[in-house]
């Protein structure tokens, strides 16, 4: 125990290294503060009508927004962004729908298979390293692997700002969660509605910094991930978490009174959008796929992280991951399969397979030796109740997806996960439930179509865009030999009351919000929050950028912008 205390000051004072390298402005004691700070700032710096404050809600759902600001629960919401401003009718989240997935995708415009941050937990068989974005110690993983621009690097050599991100390369300013020791405290007790609130009070850090630099940010990114802890606790739609959206309500609208009071409210464009939704969970309803595989198959899995992840030691790692057939990178509602490459044609014991950096062919997995005999994993698993999906790569170019009841094939064009795709029934029901409707069932023609097309034709489908953006998943080196989606109302954890990660609606759909200067009133259709990247860049003036980026997402600029307004000069 005084072992474990000892090593969590340690990480506590490495940290507080880290944080003062990090962050770059208003550092010392002002930033120890308590519960009660008054949130109260003075901008003292040049603005223009170029400037993005971001919120991200962590796990809020589309249905659950809108119904609260209809019914006049979510006041400041409703006054400082729907009635100003876009609301998305329809608006998507990646594939797979998990934070740091998500949020990745989103800052960098692309799909998480195009960034190598599939999930919240991956296995990179390259490094023998089993990522597990969850401790303060991996906050920022992400950071080390997205391999495409963040939004911050593309606006680089203006001022940026991320809060509470994990994402967060190349922003002139991260202010990290752990760096607001009252919010640390709340977080690590767990007292979530208290989260949020104090993390957009560090808005005065923000303006600290603005008034330091004498400009305001061209882009503030806040992510407040206190709604998603609730929802996963108490479900999506439970009192604790109306109460909790309130609050996010409450301090939205404490900093949009405090711009109007600085006079600088029409300067600034608001950005209110969720990485993900949450469904409800049955309480009895979880496979533990770490005991599935070796009851059922002899396979001995990992799946539940220990020091050993967290080793220095390469050696160690590669020892102790030998001792496995089966790698799992649990993300609740999915979960991504590291299946051991065994070359013979019969059971060795897995420390006598090869390394983890030789992959499993398809063929084999459908033929995979085990203690007892040859087993098709493919088959195994679709039979199995608590599963509605195997997906995995037959070839290039080509996803399978199977259920119990049917078979089907996405087949795509063009390099990182294609651009165009054409996706058929090969046996038994439709997986996705497109067949059954007449403006999805018309694509399903045998022909290839564009993303959009897909995206237009499902996005509010009981499985919206699936066949657009599951190809990229099995793009990235870390990606698994198969991808599990939890059946409804199942989930991969036993801890969750509700959860995410899967391809229903309710987890894929996300609120987006977007009002400031130069944009017009109203709704626009079917978006992604991919698009939100390049629309942002567009929205600043820097759309010339966007060309050599090779984005998946697509701006949507031209369809806010209030026709009256003016092209923003960059210069
Ligand atoms: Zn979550």
């Amino acid at each position: 125990m005084r072992n474990l205390r000892f090593k969590q000051l340690a990480n506590i004072l490495w940290l507080a290294g880290a944080a003062m390298v990090i962050t770059g402005c208003g550092m010392g004691s002002g930033r120890v503060r308590s519960s009660d700070y008054p949130f109260d700032f003075h901008v003292n710096c040049i603005l223009d009508d170029r400037h993005v404050i971001l919120f991200l809600v962590d796990g809020c759902r589309a249905d659950l927004l809108g119904e609260m600001a209809r019914s006049g629960d979510l006041p400041a919401i409703k006054k400082y962004l729907i009635e100003r401003g876009i609301t998305a009718a329809c608006a998507v989240s990646t594939i797979p729908a998990v934070t740091t997935a998500s949020v990745a995708a989103m800052t960098c415009g692309v799909y998480p298979g195009n960034l190598d941050v599939i999930g919240n937990r991956w296995f990179d068989q390259s490094r023998s390293r089993r990522n597990a974005v969850f401790s303060i110690r991996d906050f920022y993983t992400p950071n080390e692997y997205m391999r495409r621009k963040t939004i911050y690097e593309v606006l680089g050599g203006e001022m940026t700002v991320a809060v509470c991100t994990r994402s967060s390369r190349g922003a002139t300013y991260n202010i990290p969660m752990y760096y607001n020791l009252v919010g640390m405290r709340n977080y690590l007790f767990g007292r979530w509605e208290k989260v949020d609130e104090i993390f957009i009070e560090q808005f005065g850090d923000v303006v600290e910094c603005a008034n330091r630099e004498g400009v305001f940010p061209r882009l503030t990114f806040f992510h407040l991930p206190g709604l998603d802890s609730v929802s996963h606790r108490h479900g999506p739609f439970s009192s604790e978490t109306r109460a909790m959206l309130k609050d996010v309500d409450r301090t939205i609208g404490a900093l949009m009174e405090g711009l109007q009071r600085n006079g600088i409210m029409d300067s600034v464009c608001v950005i209110l959008i969720a990485d993900h939704g949450q469904v409800l969970l049955r309480k009895e309803n979880y496979l533990l796929l770490e005991k599935y595989f070796s009851s059922e198959l002899g396979l001995a899995a990992l799946d539940r992280y220990n020091s050993v992840d967290r080793s220095g030691s390469l050696a160690k790692k590669e020892r102790f991951y030998n001792r496995f057939c089966i790698i799992v990178a649990n993300n609740g509602r999915n979960a991504s399969l590291y299946v051991r490459h065994n070359p013979e044609r019969r059971w060795i014991p897995p420390e006598r397979m090869p390394s983890w950096r030789e992959k499993a062919t398809w063929e084999e997995l459908r033929d995979y030796q085990t203690p007892s005999g040859a087993v098709d994993l493919v088959e195994r698993l679709r039979s199995v109740k608590s599963i509605r999906f195997v997906i995995g790569q037959p070839g290039k170019g080509e996803v399978a997806i199977f259920s119990s009841a049917g078979e089907s094939r996405i087949r795509t064009e063009g390099p990182n996960g294609g651009s165009l795709f054409a996706y058929e029934v090969v046996s038994g029901e439709d997986p996705l439930g497109y067949r059954d409707d007449p403006h999805a069932a018309k694509l399903m023609d045998g022909n290839y179509h564009a993303s959009s097309e897909w995206l237009n034709a499902t996005c509010d489908l009981a499985q919206p865009d699936v066949v657009a953006q599951l190809p990229s998943l099995f793009e990235s080196p870390c990606s698994g030999d198969l991808f599990l989606v939890a059946a409804d109302e199942w989930d991969f954890e036993e801890v969750n009351k509700s959860s995410h990660g899967g391809f229903l609606k309710g987890e894929m759909q996300v609120p987006l919000v977007i009002a400031g200067p130069r944009i017009r009133k109203g709704t626009i259709g079917k978006v992604r929050i991919v698009d939100v990247m390049p629309t942002i860049l567009e929205y600043l003036g820097r759309g010339d950028r966007i060309g050599g980026l090779d984005l998946d997402g697509v701006s949507f600029w031209k369809e806010i912008e209030n026709p009256k307004s003016q092209i923003p000069n960059p210069n």
